[in-house]
């Protein structure tokens, strides 16, 4: 068993997720305590260009597994892939993004290597004994617990977005090696027939820097444009999300859907309007680094988290802040 640290660059349409670069900055420092090296391994096809962009992260090695079976993302087919690789090099730590494919990925990669995972994590370390330490939030984050994987080997860990930076860029290159998937189209029991996107381009929300949702206080789905002004006053990194309450009522996609059962966010800013701050709410957002509520009831659980708050009508509130965003970036 070696010590070497690999992580799993995702790309998704020939563009890779920023969590490859938080997975690089915060691998190369395990790597480091380990006295290993540093991998990445790149899947899809038509990729090759990524790997420069993979380049001065820290990485000594880019594994490509390049093919058309490999052209979207499936379980079966990464799974695979992953698994022969890291069953032919033995890395000690295998680390992934806790995204909407590296959530559905990881838990069987886990299960075919037979280690335990520790998905979801927001810190990661290396202990006096050399083993990987996984801090995940639990109960809604109210919880920090300190996860490890003593006997079984690769120690595997699902980082949450946005949580580590970006590491500063280098100009040391990596060594690239290609590598072959011994799997045929017809191996694969689920195939992808059509994928239907969303329209426009919006901002993942797990990657977003600023965030600002609504929730039922919004009344409705045109309501909802005043927070795209606001989101496009803070501009480029800046997203719209929702409560479950206003995607059920129609005001906003289902893909902007914050919680338990939405996606879970740590962007520098989640400005929340008119949501309570429910339980299975704050279980999406609540590490925020900052956050801001502004709700009408002083009652309401949301300020509980909130770092500040305004007791007020959103619909006042929210175009003044609009203003004032756009008051500062004019000075910028
Ligand atoms: C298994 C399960 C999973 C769930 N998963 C999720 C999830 O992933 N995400 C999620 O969000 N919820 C989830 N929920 C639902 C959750 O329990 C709450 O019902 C929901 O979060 C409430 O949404 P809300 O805060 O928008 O609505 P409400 O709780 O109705 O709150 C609306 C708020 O708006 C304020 N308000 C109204 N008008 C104004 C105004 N003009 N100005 C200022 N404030 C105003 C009110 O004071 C109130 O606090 C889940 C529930 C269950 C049971």
């Amino acid at each position: 068993m070696s010590n070497n640290v690999w992580i799993i660059a995702e790309q998704k349409e020939g563009k890779l997720k920023k969590v490859s670069f938080e997975l690089l900055g915060i691998g190369k420092k395990l790597a480091e305590k380990t006295g290993g090296s540093l991998s990445a391994l790149l899947l899809g096809q038509q990729i090759d260009k990524l790997t420069e962009k993979l380049d001065g992260y820290g990485a000594s090695k880019i594994f490509v597994c390049d093919s058309e079976i490999l052209a979207n993302y499936s379980n079966e087919g990464y799974t695979k892939a992953i698994v022969d690789l890291v069953k032919a090099h033995n890395p000690a730590i295998l680390l992934g993004g806790a995204t909407a494919s590296g959530r559905d990925l990881f838990p069987r990669v886990a299960a075919r290597l037979e280690t335990g995972l520790a998905s979801d994590c927001v810190g990661l370390e290396i202990n006096n004994e050399g083993l990987l330490v996984a801090e995940r939030p639990l109960f809604a984050g109210k919880v920090l617990v300190d996860t490890l994987i003593p006997e079984a080997r690769p120690q595997m860990a699902c980082l949450r977005p946005n949580v580590l930076p970006v590491p500063e860029r280098g100009s040391e290159k990596a060594e690239i090696e290609k590598v072959a998937v011994e799997l045929q189209p017809q191996d694969l029991k689920a195939t992808i027939k059509e994928m239907v996107k969303t329209a426009g381009e919006k901002i993942d929300l797990t990657e977003a820097s600023v965030i600002v949702s609504g929730g039922r206080g919004m009344a409705s789905k045109e309501n909802f444009k005043i927070l795209e002004e606001l989101a496009a006053a803070f501009g480029e990194g800046a997203a719209v999300g929702a409560s479950r309450s206003a995607v059920d009522s129609d005001f906003a996609p289902h893909d902007t859907q914050v919680g338990q059962t939405g996606k879970v966010v740590n962007p520098n800013l989640y400005i929340a309007c008119g949501i309570s701050g429910s339980i299975q709410h704050l279980a999406g957002m609540r590490t925020s680094k900052y956050i801001v509520a502004i709700n009408k009831d002083p009652e309401a659980p949301i300020f509980q988290v909130a770092d500040y708050g305004i007791v007020d009508d959103l619909f006042k509130i929210v175009p003044l802040f609009t203003e004032e965003v756009k008051k500062l970036k004019a000075q910028d």
